[in-house]
This record gives C-alpha cells, structure tokens and sequence, in this order.
C-alpha cells in the first residue's frame, strides 16, 4: 500500500464531466489500495476570469485581496471533486490550503510556504477518507489566505508529498509528460521518459510552464518522486529523476523552452565610467524589477551601451526608472523594445560536448534570425530573438539538435 500525492490541473478538472473522470481515477487506485491525497487547480479559465474581474475595480488591485478572490477558485473544485467521489461510494473530505494550515510567508501573490501541517490529512486518511486539498493557496501566520504564484498548485502537490513523506507525486495534466519542447509548438516534439531535476528545473525556470519552479524546486531539496502524466490517457509519463546517466545515449540537448514575457532595455551613450552598471542597475533593482539578461558594449568614444531584459511587467515601471537614469548620467537615450523572446537550450550533455552554443547559432543564422543577446551556463544557452521569429527558430533548434520524433511518431 502506498501514499500517493495527485495534483490535477485546470483543464483536467475544467467541467463537471471531467471532475467525475477525476473521481473515477482517483477510485481506481483507492480500490488498489492505495492512501491518496489529491490537489486539484480551479477549472481552467477560472484563475484568469477572477483576475480580469478584480481589474475591473482597480487595474492594480490590492494584493491582499486579490488573494482572497482568487482563491475561492480551487475552493469550488475541491468541494466539487470530494462530491464527487462520495456520490460513487469514496468517503473523502475537501480541506482548504488555511484548513490543512500550508503556512507561507506574507508575500501576497507570490508566497512561499514555509510549513505544512499534516496532522489533519493523516487523521483523515487514517479514518478512510481520500482528502482533497485546494492547491495554490496557503495561509500566512496572522490567518490572511496567501497564494503561490500563477501555476502554484503544483507546489502545493510536490510541498504536500514532501511533508506527507509520500510515495509518489503525480502531476496529471493535458499532455502525456515532459516533452523535448512544448508540444503545442513543435508537432514533432517527443516525450522524455526521464528527465534530470537540473534540467527541468531550467526548462521551467527558462518559460516550459507544465512544471511551476517552485514545484521542481521542492521536489528536488526533499527528493519527491516527481512524474508528470496525462489525466484521461493511460501511459508511463515522464519520470523527474535525480541521477544523471553518463551513457553513450545521452542526448547533448534534452529540451528546448521558451518565453515570451520578457522585455529588453536599452540605454546608449553612457559615459563610461568604473561603476556604470551599478548606477544603472542599482536604481532598477530598489524598484523591485528584477533582471535577466545583460550585455554591455564599449564604443570607441569611451561611452558605453548597456542593454538588459525583465519582465514583461515590469516593462513601464523599468522604462521610467531608466529615462531618469539616463537624465542624471548624461546618457545618449534609452530605447525599450517588447516584441523579443528568449529560446533557451538546455541538457546536462552540454557539460562533455564542446561547441553546442556555435551549432545553435548556425542553425538559428540558417534561418537569417538575429540574435539581439546571448547567456550561457554549464547546462543552457539563452538568447534573444525578435518576437516574430519564436515558432522558426524553436523548430530549427529542434531539428538541428536532432530531438525531431520520427516519422510517423510526433503527434
Ligand atoms: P495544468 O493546468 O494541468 O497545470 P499547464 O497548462 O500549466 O497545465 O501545463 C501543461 C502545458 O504545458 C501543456 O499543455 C503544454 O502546452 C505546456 N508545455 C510547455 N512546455 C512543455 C514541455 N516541454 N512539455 C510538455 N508540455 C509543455
Ligand atoms: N489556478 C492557479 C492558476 O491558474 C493555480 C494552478 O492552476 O496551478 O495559476
Ligand atoms: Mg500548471
């Protein structure tokens, strides 16, 4: 008999119809044996819907209270799915993040949790009962409801499994696992059945959003069997694991992710002086913008450009801190450009093959595709593009780094 954490996603439980698939699931394995506790995300829409609402009253709501509204989404779900599971014979009981007590800190919007109580899941499971947990949410020590960020359910799962000391912690979703990019954009993606926490950990980090970060992060600190598999569809899924095989096999690349929330800045004509990119970037980051990516280049007339990257939202809040930068330091002028994305490569078989970064920058000069900016670290290579040429160059990464399924195997 074992203890398994099941986290399931907004469109695996974005209908009536579907939470009674959830319900029939979860039996599935009750009736094995097996104790479970499920995490389930508000139907899907339903997070963006609350957002857009609270934005009708105030473009920047009080984060507080945005929590508090946002929240009740998984409170429907969870409710709805134990209803569910009574109705075909399964005791179970629904328990909000403050009822379980997942205790966060006080960042609104953002918490991180800080402990979980897991008294109360194990009485009930003890008693029989499967017991349902509204992910996303938590509680901080004053009792103010809390959320974990956009995606957060997933940490609710990974944080639960860890505290519980659970078997397994499966992610059901609406793909079959972790697939060599998104499956969306690439038809010829493949699915991994297994993948490194390091690498998932920069796939999510660098834009892939089947895995929060935040989960990967817990699953790895507290070595959570972590696997990814489909809701309604039977199959192995993708296995996060922790060791690294040193095969012959190992692929050079094992994925490629993708974002476009980010933002690119521009301020040229710098005097440069020692101390630019601190006068430059302390400002940016006591407004609580933080930064990605950095170039500065040095011109013969003895100024400097120095270019940087944030998050998209934070794009305006960026923009007017460094125009009056710009203004104080006597700076040529600033330029913000949004229509950028960054396409990330990433695999521990980088460590042992030299000269991946200068095959992705063949492949993406193929296509004539510029790139504006470049990072790397021993298992990545970033760079950033013009926003219109994401798709291509993702597809021509993909097959140039071979991970293309065969023909006949792509969905
Ligand atoms: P859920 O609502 O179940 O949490 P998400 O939408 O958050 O689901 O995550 C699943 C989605 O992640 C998929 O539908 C897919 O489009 C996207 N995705 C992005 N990168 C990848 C990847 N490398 N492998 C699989 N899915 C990916
Ligand atoms: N419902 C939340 C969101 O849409 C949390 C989640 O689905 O994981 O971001
Ligand atoms: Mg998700």
């Amino acid at each position: 008999m074992a203890l398994i954490v099941q986290k399931f996603g907004g469109t695996s439980v974005g209908s009536v119809e579907r939470i009674e698939q959830v319900a029939a699931k979860v039996k599935k394995f009750r009736d094995n044996g097996d104790d479970i506790v499920v995490v389930v995300s508000a139907m899907s829409g339903e997070t963006n819907r609350l957002i857009e609402l609270a934005k009708q009253i105030s473009e920047q709501p009080v984060a507080r209270e945005l929590d508090v509204m946002v929240s009740t989404g998984e409170q429907v779900t969870i409710a709805l799915l134990a209803m569910a599971l009574i109705k075909i014979g399964v005791p179970a009981v629904s328990y909000t993040g403050g009822q379980v007590r997942i205790l966060t800190d006080s960042a609104h919007t953002k918490a991180r949790i800080l402990q979980i109580d897991a008294q109360h899941i194990h009485k009930e499971l003890k008693a029989g009962r499967v017991v349902v947990v509204a992910g996303f949410q938590g509680v901080d020590d004053c009792g103010n409801i809390t959320t974990l960020g956009r995606g957060g359910s997933d940490t609710t799962g990974v944080a639960l499994a860890a505290a519980l000391k659970a078997d397994e912690c499966q992610i059901y979703t609406d793909v079959d696992g972790v697939y060599t990019t998104d499956p969306r954009v690439v038809a010829k993606a493949q699915r991994l059945d297994k993948i490194t926490f390091e690498e998932m950990l920069e796939m999510a980090s660098l834009g892939s959003k089947v895995l929060q970060i935040r989960a990967v992060e817990f699953a790895g600190k507290y070595s959570v069997p972590l696997r990814v598999l489909h809701s309604f569809q039977e199959g192995p899924g993708t296995l996060i694991t922790l060791d690294e095989e040193e095969s012959m096999e190992q692929p050079i690349i094992s994925g490629i992710a993708f974002n476009r929330d980010e933002a690119k800045l521009t301020i040229r004509g710098v005097p440069d002086t020692p101390g630019v990119a601190f006068k430059i970037l302390g400002p940016i980051s006591a407004a609580n913008v933080e930064v990605d990516m950095i170039v500065q280049n040095v011109a013969h007339d003895n100024t400097t450009d120095f270019t940087f990257t944030v998050h998209r939202n934070d794009y305006h809040n960026a923009l007017h801190v460094l125009e009056s930068i710009a203004r104080d330091m006597g700076a040529r002028e600033v330029i913000g450009d949004v229509d950028i994305a960054k396409v990330s490569i990433v695999g521990v078989g980088m460590r042992s093959h030299a000269g991946v970064a200068s095959r992705m920058f063949e492949a993406l000069a193929k296509e004539n595709i510029n790139i504006q900016m470049i990072s790397t670290s021993e298992i990545k290579v970033s760079v950033v593009i013009e926003e219109k040429y994401l798709e291509l160059a993702v597809r021509a990464l993909h097959t140039a780094f071979e991970l293309d399924a065969p023909a006949g195997k792509g969905e």
